[in-house]
């Protein structure tokens, strides 16, 4: 295992950590506020892990894992979709685009006595954070005002705050803080080279723009990807490698699993291996060691070996609630029964 180690970890940089020719291609904005990126992961390390034999895959990233935290605690959060569809961007996999013909409604932003009741059964069900999603390209001023009023009741009942609302602007990170934020919720969804292919209304460059302005305004990153969409393993590889080789990577992972609905561009999409997940899962957790891996999107369709086999590869975070924004979830219920059988207590 140390050969292994070693050799992974001596192998040079062969590929940059952002392909400026795509990001380019795909009308990158330069700003001031460029996130600083570190070479710690080429995407050819991170194929060479995907690569290895499962067993030592799996065995790797138990080894991380253990070193790093308790293997048997896996945290909790509630996710709350407070502002549902008519949302103006493109993401190839969202039912809330308005422009994609799906089930799901626009319906305005949520009450605060409905979303302080939703928290409160987060509590009930022992979740410890909670997390508020609005479909926007980004929240307008007048949008934000009442998201700040949620963050600041929601932290007063004692639940970790995280609010995924789109893009931010200059100063918006700030006023979030100021109300309570703990976490802010902003994927980078997939490698930048396929990026393209999924989203076209907003840039790679947008993105990490908003992470860094969340990341100024010293609020906790919580970032990550969905895999399944169509991408290669080389890409799921260079999603990681954007992730770990980040200045600070993001203390939250989400790893999503597409769950596909129909009306949408990506429905259809051939569906990716679910040993290619867990190999997904083990990969994030050894080159992100000290981050939260959060097994998200996609449980529904999991059998319960899978989610086990996820948790020992190192995911130790997962969404609580029957909905995942719009999407199926597992019951609280099961997820109980399932952390019973696997002896794993709840953070
Ligand atoms: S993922 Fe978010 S930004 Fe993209 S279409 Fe869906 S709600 Fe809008």
């Amino acid at each position: 295992m140390l050969e292994i180690k070693e050799k992974v970890s001596q192998k040079p940089a062969q590929e940059s950590i952002i392909n400026l020719d795509e990001l380019n291609k795909s009308s990158l904005k330069r700003s001031a506020c460029e996130p600083q990126m570190v070479n710690r992961w080429s995407v050819d390390d991170i194929v060479a892990l995907f690569e290895l034999p499962f067993s030592d895959l799996i065995y790797r990233a138990q080894i991380v894992h253990r070193e790093n935290f308790d293997p048997n605690a896996v945290q909790v959060s509630t996710l709350l979709s407070i502002k549902t569809g008519g949302c103006s961007e493109d993401c190839g996999y969202c039912p809330q685009a308005a422009r994609y013909h799906t089930d799901v409604e626009n319906e305005p932003l949520m009450q605060l006595d409905a979303v302080l009741t939703a928290a409160q059964e987060a509590i009930d069900n022992g979740a410890s954070r909670f997390c508020m999603g609005a479909a926007w390209r980004g929240p307008k001023q007048r949008d934000l005002e009442p998201v700040l009023k949620m963050i600041a009741e929601v932290k007063a009942m004692g639940l970790e705050t995280c609010a995924t609302l789109g893009m931010l602007k200059e100063g918006q990170a700030e006023q979030l803080k100021n109300a309570g934020l703990d976490y802010y919720n902003h994927n980078l969804d997939t490698a930048p080279e396929f990026y393209g292919d999924v989203i076209t209304t907003r840039t790679y460059q947008d993105r990490l723009e908003t992470l860094d302005r969340v990341r100024g305004a010293d609020i906790n990153v919580c970032c990550g990807g969905i895999v399944g969409m169509g991408e290669s393993r080389n890409q799921r590889a260079g999603l990681l490698a954007q992730l770990a080789n980040m200045e600070r990577p993001p203390e939250s992972v989400p790893i999503n699993l597409l769950t596909q609905v129909e009306g949408t561009p990506l429905h259809g999409t051939e569906e990716l291996d679910q040993i290619e997940f867990v190999r997904t899962i083990a990969a994030a957790r050894i080159t992100m060691p000290h981050s939260f891996v959060r097994l998200s999107a996609g449980r529904q369709s999991m059998h319960e070996g899978i989610q086990a086999l996820c948790f020992i590869a190192g995911a130790n975070s997962i969404f609580y609630g029957e909905k995942l924004l719009t999407t199926e979830n597992p019951e609280a219920e099961t997820d109980k029964k399932l952390f019973a059988k696997l002896g794993i207590k709840k953070i």
